[in-house]
């Protein structure tokens, strides 16, 4: 399981409202997608659904239980961010196995579940291999494959090609598009990008100033966006 429920939350830092109520509801085994401008809210949103970041007000139900209410070990959730955040001291097996160990999984059931994750991103030649001897796009797969490990229900990517090459960003999202299929695991990607959001998403949010503007597949939002604003962003190429 991996259902989202999001009701009327809003965020503030300061006396600024950067969430301004969001309502959503994400069901099990869906791949949305929030897109929308440069500060519009959208890693603030995806924090507050990992439960790092606490909502002003307003509640983020996961599977139906509050995600404050649950310790961040057992909600199953795994993010992986644009900037890879990985431990350059480390092999790629053991920045892999670490969140893993920290859990007490026993050894051979980590190392099933690495050789699993290797194989499927093509990792298994680097696994010995410090980041720094790998390229951006196999950095970027190791952070997958270490949200991969851990089992999540829910996957929360925040921009997470947005540092590759166009080429590269081809091909990871086609590896993130496959892993979806694979894991029928909730996944939730923010990006600012149409064609990402265009061909990945089951459903896309657009969000701007911190409200919804439209929620809807993305033919539906091509189609008949709400208001020239949607349009604007779904419609035109970047
Ligand atoms: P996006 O990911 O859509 O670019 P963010 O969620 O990162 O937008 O940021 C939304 C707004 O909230 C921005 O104006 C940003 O400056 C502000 N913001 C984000 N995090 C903090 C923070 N920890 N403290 C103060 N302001 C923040
Ligand atoms: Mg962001």
């Amino acid at each position: 399981m991996g259902s989202l429920k999001i009701e009327n939350v809003k965020k503030s830092f300061g006396n600024v409202e950067v969430l301004k109520g969001i309502d959503l509801e994400v069901e099990d085994g869906e791949f949305v997608v929030f897109v929308g401008p440069s500060g519009c809210g959208k890693s603030t949103l995806l924090r507050v659904i990992a439960g790092l970041e606490d909502a002003t007000s307003g509640n983020v139900l996961i599977d139906g239980r509050k995600v404050d209410a649950v310790p961040p070990a057992d909600r199953g959730i795994a993010m992986v961010f644009q900037t890879y955040a990985l431990y350059p001291h480390l092999t790629v097996r053991n920045n892999m196995s670490l969140g893993l160990k920290q859990a007490k999984t026993p050894s051979d059931e980590i190392a099933r579940r690495v050789t699993t994750a290797s194989t499927m991103l093509s990792l298994d030649p680097y696994l010995e291999r410090r980041p720094a001897e790998l390229s951006g796009g196999q950095r970027q797969r190791v952070a997958i494959g270490r949200a991969v490990v851990r089992e999540p229900k829910l996957f929360l990517f925040d921009e997470p090609l947005s540092n590759l090459d166009a080429a590269l960003r081809v091909n990871t999202r086609l590896e993130i598009a496959q892993l979806h299929r694979r894991l029928s695991a909730t996944m939730i990607y923010v990006t600012h990008d149409q064609v990402e959001a265009m061909t990945l998403a089951d459903k896309i949010v657009v969000l701007n100033g911190g409200r919804i503007e439209q929620i809807g597949r993305p033919m539906e939002l091509y189609n008949s966006p709400a208001n020239e604003f949607v349009a604007g962003f779904i419609g035109s190429p970047k």
